[in-house]
């Protein structure tokens, strides 16, 4: 059930790009490492749905982990100390949200939840996500309700924070709209997630998934 394995997430500290979209990530990018193919934006590693929770709440922290398919420790070089320090976690948002429940009977945890859903708030350009939903809803009708909203705001969170301002190119063109559904299918709708937490390489991965992939995708294109 619950994972082995904590994936890595560097905060890089030079320009980087991405070795498979080839996107330049600009400074301070958050990237994977890849034996093939050098750096990986999160987009590309398939865990830009995972939500950043600092270091400095225990209980939080710990249960938040318990709860969650996928987690990532985030990692910074400390140039003064010589060597990688853990920033946070990279956790599901159902998994935070369970975690927060939990420890609500605390009220310090109250506020810093409030705290916490005001950045996410001004991170998602309420515009762009509106825009993004309606392209999504036009190009898969057969949809379930409400998923053109959640795959909106996580294509906005792409390009916003994690992604270097270089990368900001907001796109809504039918490949990228397309890329996106594919990328929440298979993170919610297979057992993707499992297959990374458990230590599977990503190409083999996706390769488990891609015909249940594929057929979900064209159930969407298609108006029931
Ligand atoms: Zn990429």
């Amino acid at each position: 059930m619950k994972q082995t394995i904590d994936l890595k997430v560097f905060i890089s500290t030079q320009d980087s790009s991405c070795g498979e979209c080839r996107e330049n990530l600009g400074r301070k990018a958050w990237i994977t490492l890849n034996d093939e193919k050098g750096a990986l934006c999160l987009s590309c590693a398939d865990l830009d749905h995972l939500i950043f929770l600092p270091s400095g709440e225990a209980a939080l922290t710990r249960r938040a982990r318990k709860h969650s398919t996928l987690t990532a420790v985030v990692l910074q070089w400390s140039g003064a100390r010589k060597r990688y320090e853990r920033q946070g976690l990279l956790v599901e948002a159902e998994a935070l949200e369970q975690a927060e429940q939990e420890c609500l009977a605390d009220s310090e945890a109250r506020a810093r939840r409030r705290e916490r859903e005001v950045a996410r708030r001004v991170e998602l350009d309420r515009h762009y996500v509106e825009s993004f939903a309606e392209r999504v809803r036009d190009l898969f009708p057969g949809c379930p309700a409400g998923r053109e909203q959640v795959i909106a705001e996580h294509a906005c969170l792409k390009y916003s924070g994690r992604v270097g301002r270089s990368a900001a190119a907001k796109n809504l063109d039918e490949n990228a709209v397309r890329l996106a559904v594919i990328a929440h299918i298979r993170h919610a709708e297979t057992d993707y997630d499992e297959l990374l937490a458990s230590g599977y390489d990503r190409r083999v991965a996706r390769a488990q998934v891609a015909e249940a992939v594929e057929r979900i995708l064209a159930q969407w294109e298609t108006l029931i």
